[in-house]
């Protein structure tokens, strides 16, 4: 790399924003582009200006971290409040308490079970013949057995996913507790909260540093990174290289946009269990904020299918074929000077905030290390990077 050229990084959303307010802080010239119109990428918020509701744009963010670093990171940004995210799910009309929990399970199976018999109910439940589980489905059937299963996993799954959950990994589960006593807190992370004022206006706080420019309405494109020392592109992996080996499988949301007068469903996040019902979740973005008090209300009705040229890619999808694609991604990656592939379309991974700004601050850590090595090196030794 050339010394004095700024660094150009491509999305101003959180990967974007971290590392360029390291690389800034460590005396970098930073130039980010972005192809949309505000900054903050996916985890966009704005204020509602019927309502005053802070809407979470692109789907609900709840911030959640075991990582000291990373929470007292963001708090020097933003004024974290408490929120608890307490999910509820409708299953065949009638309204349960998720993540699965003894509450879920006394209600579900109409019992007053104490939580070491409910613990042996499960197990009574569970298929024990399942030493490995390694489908989405198997791994269900071991832990919560065949009827929670149906009820809460399968039909929201296929909904989410557009597949069977026998053709998922075990993984996408994994992520959800089972809970023998009435802790309803979706996540079990030592922290947790939501920014006072919203993500934007953090984000807005970690770009504002006079080393850092922000262009909003740029399209980056391969190529444009020439005049710069070096490029971190938070894009999309496969669309960096023009979809050379293909479209890298992800799915995408629709979100239908109501409002209501009042409160429409007294939590933040119902979900749908059947398949019946098109929709997989609805949420209500006025109790992400619970120390606000708005008489309107802004739901989204949150839809999920395949992602098509021009949608907003969401989930990665990572089964065995796009692994594969995803390996040859890799390998023209690995061969371009002058670029590091960051975030989640970068990276093709489902990131939650909390890791997303662990990577970044790692990533700008490693090439300022770099750099600095680099630099102390005679000139006749040194490797490109
Ligand atoms: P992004 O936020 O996607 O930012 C990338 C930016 O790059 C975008 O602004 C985009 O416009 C820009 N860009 C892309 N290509 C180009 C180009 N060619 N030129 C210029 N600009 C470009 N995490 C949690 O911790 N808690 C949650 O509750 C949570 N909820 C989520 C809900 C949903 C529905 C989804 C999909 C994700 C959720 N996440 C949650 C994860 C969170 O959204 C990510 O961790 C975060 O957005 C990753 O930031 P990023 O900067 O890597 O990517
Ligand atoms: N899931 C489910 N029923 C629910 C909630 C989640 O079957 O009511 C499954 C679904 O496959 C989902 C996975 O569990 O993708 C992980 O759930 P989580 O709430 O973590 O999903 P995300 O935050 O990714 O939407």
């Amino acid at each position: 790399m050339k010394a004095g050229e700024p660094i150009l990084i491509v999305g101003a959303g959180l990967s974007g924003a971290v590392i360029g307010r390291e690389l800034a802080q460590a005396g970098c010239k930073v130039e980010i582009v972005d192809a949309r119109s505000h900054i903050g990428g996916n985890c966009h918020t704005e204020r509602d200006a019927a309502t005053g509701v802070m809407v979470h744009v692109y789907g609900p963010h709840v911030f959640h971290t075991d990582d000291a670093e990373v929470w007292s990171y963001v708090n020097g940004f933003a004024t974290f409040l408490p929120y608890r995210n307490r999910v509820k799910t409708t299953v065949g009309g009638k309204v349960y308490s998720l993540p699965v929990n003894l509450h879920t399970i006394n209600q579900f199976f109409g019992r007053s079970l104490r939580p070491d018999e409910a613990r042996a109910f499960i197990e009574e439940q569970a298929d024990r013949t399942i030493a490995d589980p390694r489908t989405f489905e198997e791994q269900a059937l071991r832990f919560v057995g065949r009827a929670l299963y149906e009820a809460f996993f399968k039909g929201y799954t296929q909904k989410q996913w557009g597949c069977s959950p026998t053709e998922l990994p075990a993984s996408i589960l994994k992520r959800l507790p089972v809970r023998f006593n009435y802790d309803d807190n979706y996540f079990f992370h030592a922290h947790q909260g939501i920014p006072e004022d919203g993500y934007s206006a953090m984000i807005a706080r970690i770009l504002d540093h006079p080393d850092i420019t922000v262009t909003l309405g740029t399209d980056f494109r391969r190529g444009q990174g020439a005049g710069f020392a070096h490029v971190f592109h938070s894009g999309p992996l496969d669309g960096y290289f023009d979809y050379a080996r293909g479209r890298l499988g992800y799915r995408t949301l629709d979100f239908e946009r109501f409002t209501h007068e009042g409160d429409y469903q007294g939590c933040a996040v119902m979900n749908y269990g059947d398949l019946a019902v098109p929709h997989t979740r609805i949420t209500e973005h006025k109790h992400f904020a619970p120390w606000e008090e708005h008489a309107g209300s802004v739901c989204y009705r949150e839809f999920s299918r395949a992602c098509e040229p021009g949608d907003i890619p969401y989930y990665p999808i990572r089964l065995v074929e796009e692994k594969a694609q995803l390996a040859d991604y890799i390998a023209l990656a690995q061969r371009e000077r002058g670029v590091t592939f960051v975030g989640r379309l970068g990276t093709y991974r489902y990131l939650d905030m909390d890791v997303t700004i662990r990577e970044a601050l790692d990533t700008a850590r490693l090439f300022l290390d770099r750099r600095a090595a680099e630099a102390a090196m005679p000139s006749f030794l040194k490797p490109p990077i």
